[in-house]
């Protein structure tokens, strides 16, 4: 079985049920949201040296 971690929350992210669109990687639709609202946030934001963003790219 494939496990996955929620990027968002940590919480174990099931495979939901099968043909039904899913959140993949995520626990839920409502984390996907926020991972994507996250990353066009940092995408559209001025550049800027910040401490804290060194070293998690990942
Ligand atoms: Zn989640």
């Amino acid at each position: 079985m494939r496990e996955a971690k929620c990027p968002i929350c940590r919480k174990p992210a099931a495979l939901r049920e099968p043909g039904k669109a899913s959140a993949h990687p995520f626990c839920s639709d409502r984390c996907r949201q926020v991972d994507l609202g996250r990353w066009l946030t940092e995408s559209y934001a001025v550049p800027a040296v910040d401490p804290e963003d060194q070293g998690e790219e990942h």
